[in-house]
């Protein structure tokens, strides 16, 4: 089943917290004078339309990105995701989001790698003929949990796996956590940095349990609530559960967070940022 597309969703808050991560853990990762590999499991399009049907359909963006891309913040992180932000909208007008491989794509240098999987037949072709001109770079059309045993551990043995399904079925979290354990003894110094919905509280904590129970060390959550937890109410905040931060990156999320909730939340709005696992 291949129903969710990410254009329905391009710059909404959970993408925004997403981002943030991405953009932080990358920066880090820069700051070394030695290639990266960035490898993205569930990469989507590329780079989204927010005046596309889609986006206008369920207008998400507008409580995300809408309310900070003209913001001028104080934090160092949050003004360098804005940027980037800004670096596809020159013309004063928000018209285009960066999925996560292009984010990828603007922060990389020229002998950085790139490599992503996408299974969606409409997407994948989008999100390849943005990368024709790249070198070190492959796109592949197939399921993330194969393109782990393809295409890992990759040449350059430092980097960030990003892994970020779409949940539609029940069974993805436990092909999460199998997967996981799968790349991890592959790439083992990689930063894993992973997206989780929070629909229902019970369902996420039974979730994140699953990965501390897989016993790899050294488990970051971040998790961002725009509203109170609801019982069967959709989406009321997101997470990322990142496997060998970066030092920097829980005081880098805290500032950055902030102020995203001060310009995107509501009275009920909260976030938290919990060492789960020792190093
Ligand atoms: N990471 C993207 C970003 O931040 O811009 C968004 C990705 S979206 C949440 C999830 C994507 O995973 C969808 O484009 C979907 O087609 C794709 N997908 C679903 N199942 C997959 C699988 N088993 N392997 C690879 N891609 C898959």
């Amino acid at each position: 089943m291949l129903s969710y597309r990410h254009s329905y969703h391009a710059g909404n808050h959970a993408d925004v917290v997403k981002h943030l991560t991405e953009v932080a853990i990358l920066d880090y990762l820069l700051k070394k004078d030695k290639p990266l590999c960035y490898h993205d499991t569930h990469a989507g399009a590329g780079l989204y339309s927010l005046q596309s049907e889609h986006a206008l359909k369920t207008a998400e963006y507008q409580g995300g990105i809408a309310k900070l891309w003209q913001y001028e913040a104080q934090s160092s992180l949050l003004k360098r995701y804005i940027a980037l932000i800004n670096q596809l909208n020159p013309d004063c007008e928000l018209a285009f989001y960066p999925g996560s491989p292009k984010i990828a794509a603007l922060m990389l240098r020229n002998d950085d790698h790139i490599q992503a999987t996408e299974l969606h037949p409409t997407d994948f072709p989008v999100l390849k003929s943005q990368f024709v001109r790249r070198r070190y770079t492959r796109i592949e059309n197939t399921d993330a949990y194969a393109g782990f045993k393809a295409m890992l551990p990759p040449l350059v043995k430092r980097g960030l796996v990003l892994i970020d399904p779409p949940y539609e079925l029940k069974t993805e979290y436990q092909d999460l956590v199998t997967g996981l354990q799968e790349a991890y003894k592959r790439f083992p110094q990689a930063t894993y940095a992973i997206w989780y919905p929070v629909i229902e509280r019970i369902a996420v904590e039974a979730f994140i349990n699953s990965l501390v129970a897989t016993g790899i060390k050294n488990q970051l959550r971040i998790e961002f609530n725009l509203h109170a937890d609801s019982h069967g109410h959709g989406m009321t905040g997101s997470g990322m559960l990142v496997i060998n931060p970066p030092y920097t990156l829980a005081e880098d999320m805290q500032r950055a967070l902030n102020e995203v909730q001060q310009q995107i939340g509501e009275a009920a709005s909260r976030f938290s940022i919990t060492q789960l696992v020792g190093e």
